[in-house]
């Protein structure tokens, strides 16, 4: 079975990097594609959601940040089932894809958009975060309901 240290207690600093240099420079945003490969990669090499537990920064943002100031109330159900997850999962890859059609191939713009992306899915982790556990957006995430999608489909093989 594969083993990796966590490192989820630090890469919160990585997520504030992605941010930092993103402001200063716009095309930096495209490294934001890296939370999006690396959890599939992840799953598609047998590791389930390792990239969520153990490295992912955005999450490990949500735990630093809302840590102390969540409510920690139960989200509500239909926010946990797989329709509305599939459901999100689609708009933002719909919304993801409509951006790059429309960029005409201009790297500013698609990292624009995909900036626009990130922070508009923190802001709503970080209100999820305030009223339900902090961590009520990995519920929802595409990236760790792609990477669930990808590890059941391998147990089922
Ligand atoms: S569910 Fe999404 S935000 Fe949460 S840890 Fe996984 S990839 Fe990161």
């Amino acid at each position: 079975m594969y083993n990796a240290r966590n490192h989820s207690n630090w890469t919160w600093i990585l997520f504030l990097g992605f941010i930092a240099l993103s402001v200063a420079d716009i095309r930096f945003a495209m490294l934001g594609l890296l939370c999006m490969i690396l959890p599939v990669y992840h799953a598609i090499r047998g590791r389930g959601r390792i990239h969520c537990a153990n490295y992912c920064p955005r999450g490990s943002f949500l735990t630093r940040t809302l840590g102390k100031f969540s409510m920690k109330a139960s989200m509500p159900s239909f926010m946990k089932t797989n329709a509305f997850r599939n459901g999100f999962l689609i708009l933002i890859f719909a919304i993801f894809g409509t951006n790059i059609y429309l960029s005409g191939g201009d790297i500013s713009r698609i990292a624009t958009g995909l900036f626009s992306l990130v922070i508009a899915t923190t802001l709503l982790g970080l209100t999820m975060g305030i009223f339900y556990r902090e961590r009520s957006w990995c519920t929802i995430c595409p990236m760790g309901h792609s990477s669930n999608l990808i590890a059941r489909a391998r147990e089922r093989k």
